[in-house]
């Protein structure tokens, strides 16, 4: 598609290139071929008036061949009447004489000026000069006489068009000057209407090229999050197929004839089946919890709330595992207004989340503690640990479903990527806040503010 969008692109370009050429092409021809005609018209008014000089009525015209002899129209010196030859040879006389008359007394001002004008058109503004050549300088500027002593520097531009034509090119003994036109709108009037097809042509292509770069956003998009969801089906299958595979062996296990006659062994094997059954419904309870959420059906019962009380038994659950693993778990709990108004099961499943996610990503000896202090609206509660923490782009990214942290040390790890969209939606429906602190290799912070009251009364107050 770019290498598409790029060709048309330059293609059409190179169309607009090619039309401006060709207008430009025309309009250089129209304007050489006014010119020269100026030219050749300043030249017969001259012609004539020397012919009138000198017999009275004939416009007939001189013309020089290569050699710069005078060659004359055929008719008169065919004529055999020597009057007419006479005054013929008078008119030479005075032609040769105009060759060394001033370029500027040879042209009348406002006679060229008209040329100019009919032949050029008066649509496109242009100015013009003439330039002698005796003097090197200008010597008529657009409809006046220039003083040639006066300063050349306002014509340069003038002098270095290339609209220009030799003035009386048939003198045999030197040109005497040229002239100049310059057009100030050319390149206005060469692009015309091509600049508004250069202006759709770029904006059309920058409209398809922002919906290319969205449409491949979109299925990147789709294509992480596809990923991410494939993820958690194997996250899911793998978390239940442990327990699946030991309530079997279990169940298997009783109906065996040597245990089923032992209530010891039947006992502890239903024990386990109990426990693996437990652990199950924990999994699918978190699932169905972020279900809930996404379908916005979240129903919070607002009671009451101790925070350090829900904490206390948080961290007291939690110790065991981390004792476990040579870990410690501690709380300051300096709040001095503790009671929040909120959903006990949901706050008491944010902090549970927040140790279980502090004692999963420690991988050894977890030091873990939980803090809080009031704030002016509420209280602030703090999940630390010295754990493998993480990057400022996972740190971006933790809150989305599904979304886990890929490393090569990570696999062993469980989890869904549920954990902390639960959170941040659950904080949410509180109207508090979550935020985290983290540095890769040295520990994360989560810190949760939940303000006193949230729920129903509050708005109803
Ligand atoms: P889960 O733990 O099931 O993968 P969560 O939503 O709880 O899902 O967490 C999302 C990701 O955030 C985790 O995969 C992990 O990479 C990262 N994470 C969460 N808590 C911590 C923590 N305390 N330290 C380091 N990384 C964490």
């Amino acid at each position: 598609m770019s290498l598409a969008v790029v060709g048309v692109l330059s293609l059409q370009m190179s169309f607009i290139n090619n039309s401006r050429r060709l207008n430009e092409e025309q309009f250089d021809k129209h304007v050489a071929a006014g010119m020269k005609k100026v030219a050749e018209l300043l030249e017969n008014v001259e012609n004539v008036q020397v012919s009138r000089y000198a017999n009275g009525y004939s416009i007939r015209q001189f013309e020089a061949d290569t050699n710069g002899n005078f060659r004359y129209q055929q008719q008169i010196v065919l004529s055999n009447d020597p009057s007419v030859l006479r005054q013929t040879m008078e008119a030479v006389h005075l032609k040769q004489e105009m060759f060394n008359t001033p370029i500027e007394e040879r042209i009348e001002v406002i006679r060229l000026d008209r040329f100019l004008k009919d032949e050029l058109g008066t649509e496109i503004p242009f100015s013009y000069g003439v330039w002698s050549n005796p003097l090197n300088s200008f010597v008529i500027y657009n409809n006046h006489y220039v003083v040639p002593n006066e300063s050349q520097a306002g014509y340069n531009y003038l002098k270095s068009s290339s609209y220009k034509t030799k003035l009386f090119p048939n003198d045999i003994i030197n040109i005497p000057g040229t002239l100049y036109v310059f057009f100030p709108t050319k390149s206005a009037h060469v692009w015309g209407r091509l600049w508004l097809d250069l202006l759709m042509s770029l904006l059309f292509t920058a409209i398809i090229l922002a919906s290319f770069a969205y449409t491949i956003s979109v299925i990147l998009q789709q294509k992480k999050l596809s990923e991410m969801k494939n993820d958690f089906i194997n996250n899911m299958t793998h978390e239940f197929k442990t327990p699946i595979a030991t309530i079997s062996l279990a169940s298997d296990s009783i109906i065996n004839p040597s245990v089923i006659g032992n209530p010891d062994k039947v006992k502890r094997f239903a024990h386990i089946i109990s426990q693996e059954n437990k652990r199950m419904h924990g999994q699918v309870e978190k699932v169905l919890q972020m279900a809930l959420v996404e379908r916005g059906r979240i129903k919070l019962n607002f009671t009451d709330v101790n925070i350090h009380q829900v904490i206390e038994q948080a961290v007291g659950n939690m110790a065991l595992q981390v004792e476990r693993k040579e870990g410690t778990i501690s709380a300051h709990l300096n709040a001095e207004k503790y009671y929040i108004e909120g959903d006990l099961n949901h706050i008491s499943n944010i902090i549970n989340n927040l140790l279980d996610n502090a004692n999963k990503y420690s991988p050894e000896n977890p030091d873990i503690t939980v803090s809080t202090v009031n704030k002016s609206n509420g209280i602030e509660i703090t999940v630390s640990d010295k754990g493998i923490g993480m990057t400022k782009e996972a740190k971006k990214r933790i809150f989305e479903k599904f979304y886990r942290v890929h490393t090569g040390n990570l696999h062993d790890v469980k989890g869904f990527g549920l954990g902390l969209a639960y959170v941040k939606a659950m904080v949410t429906a509180h109207k508090g806040s979550v935020d985290v602190k983290s540095e890769l290799g040295k520990g994360s912070s989560f810190i949760l503010l939940f303000p006193f009251k949230a729920g129903q009364t509050v708005e109803e107050e």
